[in-house]
C-alpha cells in the first residue's frame, strides 16, 4: 500500500482535517502547534491552510487566529464563509483575534459583526496601548501546572452567558473560556511552545476526555 494511503488508516473517521483559517494572522505557527500536538497525541491528522469556504466543510476543526480582527472578518465575508463557519458543527479553536470575531457582541466595535458563535462580550483592545503585550502564568481548569500566556493587544471576555464555561480569568476579565467543542482563548498559545491548549482541544473535539 503506497505510504500515504497507509497513514490515512490510521486517521480518525468521518470529517479528519483540522483546518486554520488562513486569512490574515499567524497561521503557520498554528499549524506548526496542530501537528506537533497531534503528534504528541499518537494520532494521524492532517492540518490544512483554509482559504476557501467549501473547505471547511471536510473538516473536524477550524482554528481561527491572532491576527487583525477587522481584517480576518472582512475576509471571511468576502470569501463568503460568515454562514459556513456559523453552521460548522465542528470544533472551534479561536485566540486572540479569533476570540473577538467569535464573539456575540463587542465593546467598543461597531465598524464589523462578528461571528456570535458563543454567547460572549468581547473587549476588543482591554489592556491598551500602555501593556500591549506581557507575559503571565494562568492557572487553567483542568491543568496541573500554570499555563505560560502570551498576551498581545489582546482582547478579554467581560460577560460570558450561562453556557460558556470559564477556564480562566485574571483581573480584567475571562481569558479562557469554552463551551462543547468551542475553545476560545485571549492569549497565543500557539508560540508559547506548550502544546497543552492544542492537546486539550482536540481531545475534545475526538471525545476522549
Ligand atoms: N486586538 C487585536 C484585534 O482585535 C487582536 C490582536 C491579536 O490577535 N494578537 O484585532
Amino acid at each position: 500500500m503506497p505510504s500515504h494511503l497507509k497513514r490515512c488508516s490510521q486517521i480518525v473517521a468521518g470529517n479528519a482535517a483540522v483546518g486554520v483559517l488562513a486569512l490574515q494572522g499567524d497561521v503557520s505557527e498554528h499549524i506548526s502547534a496542530f501537528e506537533s500536538a497531534i503528534q504528541n497525541l499518537g494520532l494521524t491528522i492532517p492540518v490544512v491552510p483554509v482559504r476557501k469556504a467549501e473547505q471547511i466543510l471536510d473538516l473536524m476543526a477550524l482554528a481561527i487566529p491572532g491576527g487583525e480582527s477587522t481584517t480576518i472578518m472582512r475576509l471571511i465575508d468576502k470569501n463568503g464563509m460568515r454562514n459556513i463557519i456559523q453552521n460548522f458543527k465542528g470544533g472551534i479553536f479561536a485566540t486572540c483575534a479569533g476570540m473577538v470575531v467569535s464573539a456575540r457582541d463587542l465593546i467598543n466595535e461597531t465598524r464589523f459583526t462578528p461571528l456570535d458563535l458563543l454567547d460572549i462580550t468581547v473587549n476588543r483592545n482591554a489592556f491598551g496601548r500602555q501593556r500591549e503585550s506581557f507575559e503571565a502564568d494562568l492557572q487553567i481548569s483542568g491543568f496541573d501546572t500554570p499555563f505560560h500566556a502570551i498576551f498581545i493587544r489582546a482582547p478579554v471576555i467581560t460577560r460570558a452567558g450561562p453556557d460558556v464555561t470559564i477556564l480562566a480569568e485574571i483581573p480584567q476579565g475571562i481569558v479562557a473560556a469554552k463551551k462543547g467543542k468551542k475553545l476560545i482563548l485571549s492569549f497565543h498559545p500557539e508560540i508559547s511552545h506548550d502544546l497543552r491548549m492544542h492537546e486539550y482541544f482536540l481531545k475534545d473535539v475526538l471525545g476522549q476526555k
